[in-house]
């Protein structure tokens, strides 16, 4: 076992009692961790772990500022969002303004799955219709709606066979590893715009199109150029809304763009957002324009008992405040490239690394058994996050086939520890894969 000995793992075996086996742990012998702080996780026996993967906190783990905050409004006033009080007023002033013209209008709720499920229910409402289309190698959340359009099997082996007929999949626009690669690359989009198309001449033209903005799910793969210009494009055509899930995207960690669809040139009709927003504090938003979202007066109104209270406001404007005063994205941008540069270099050394994915501090390593075939390292990738973990860095997989490094750390990641994740990478590749 690794750390934290028989404390970590008898906690292990209350868990699996207590709490759903299903909520899966990471790692078979994961060390016990009751503290963090910045891009550090703190074992119960003392060990520093470097977190390369907790994209849930971009202002790193233990803010003060940020627990100060939620603390004196919890000490003060927390109720919902149907009281008039400032905070819910000021988030959602601040919230909009960062968003693009048109879209001005919020609605707060809790989490990224609420947040891509509103999505999905305001476009369903707005445009009076059923069907979605989203993409395939995709995930949106764990609500019926966010995981209807969820088509990773990653989460779910059999998440193609178990969708609802409203849901329509595109094929993942991947251009290393997709149907099309490379230059051929430029065929995903015409080809989804063919497809929305069809859908509308069979009478189920979509309420929406829904993808992440750049391919999170997928290993941090940028779409092809243009991709989400001309699919946008098809969706309006035919009457739909383009819905942009920003959840592991959007918030300042591509370092270039705040947001994942600025990267792509276009602006969506709705934006989710969460993850990073709360930096962990249960928190999400949908943002649109005032026309689409008065017409989710045709469902009644909406309402969350704590989407949009006074602590999660707080928690909301204090993560804002952090990433303005802290320069978070800066730093993504900063770090992210130094790190990338890093990485590519041990490809040059590694015949393992088939790729470096992403922008920023999101960015997929991706492991290939042959850089011809493109044969996913499957457990090669899980051995390696295994080892890592010995070594002191928490990393996971990601992607269908699981052969991606998760590279998405807090956004405060300083050179150091780039540098050191790395060294300790190039070293357990030296290893022998
Ligand atoms: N969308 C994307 C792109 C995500 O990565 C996630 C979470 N991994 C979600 C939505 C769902 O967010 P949450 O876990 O906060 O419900």
């Amino acid at each position: 076992s690794t750390s934290g000995g028989s404390d970590a793992a008898a906690l292990v075996a209350r868990r699996d009692r207590a709490f759903a086996e299903v909520q899966e742990h990471y790692y078979d012998a994961p060390p016990r961790i009751e503290r963090g702080w910045r891009e550090h996780l703190v074992g119960t026996d003392g060990r520093v772990y470097l977190d390369m993967v907790n994209n849930v906190t971009p202002l790193g783990h233990g803010h003060p500022k940020l627990a100060a905050a939620v603390a004196k409004q919890l000490r003060t006033l927390n109720t919902n969002s149907r009281f008039n009080y400032g905070a819910v007023v000021e988030f959602s002033e601040r919230l909009a303004a960062l968003a693009p013209d048109p879209l001005d209008t919020v609605f707060l709720v809790n989490s990224g799955s609420e947040a891509t499920d509103l999505a999905i229910r305001v476009a369903l409402a707005a445009t009076g219709r059923r069907d979605v289309v989203a993409l395939l190698e995709a995930y949106h959340g764990w609500t019926y709606a966010s995981d209807a359009v969820s088509t990773s099997t990653a989460d779910n082996p059999n998440a193609l066979a178990t969708r609802p007929d409203w849901v329509h999949a595109l094929d993942a626009p991947n251009p290393f590893r997709g149907v099309h690669r490379g230059a051929d690359a430029a065929r995903y989009a015409p080809e989804a715009a063919d497809r929305i198309r069809a859908l509308a001449a069979d009478g189920t033209a979509p309420a929406a199109f829904i993808a992440e903005t750049f391919y999170g799910n997928a290993g941090g793969i940028p779409l092809p150029d243009g991709y989400l210009a001309e699919v946008y494009a098809a969706v309006r055509e035919t009457g739909g809304l383009a819905i942009a899930d920003e959840v592991q995207a959007g918030y300042g960690r591509l370092g270039q763009w705040f947001w994942g669809f600025e990267q792509q040139g276009v602006v969506p009709d709705v934006i989710a957002v969460a993850k990073a927003a709360g930096n962990g504090y249960p928190l999400g938003a949908v943002i649109t324009t005032r026309e689409i979202a008065a017409r989710f007066r045709t469902q009644g109104y909406f309402f969350s008992s704590t989407g949009g209270s006074p602590a999660s406001s707080v928690a909301g404007m204090a993560v804002l405040d952090a990433f303005h005063d802290e320069g978070l994205q800066r730093n993504a941008l900063e770090i992210g490239a130094h790190l990338k540069a890093a990485l590519e270099a041990l490809a040059t050394r590694h015949p393992l690394i088939g790729a470096v994915h992403g922008l920023g501090l999101y960015l997929g390593v991706e492991f290939v058994r042959d850089r011809a075939t493109l044969e996913p390292a499957t457990e090669e990738t899980a051995a390696i996050c295994d080892r890592l973990l010995e070594l002191g860095v928490i990393m996971q997989p990601t992607g269908d086939h699981q052969n991606v490094l998760k590279v998405k750390p807090p956004l405060c990641l300083d050179r150091s520890s780039a540098d050191h994740f790395v060294a300790l990478l190039d070293r357990v590749l030296d290893e022998g894969w």
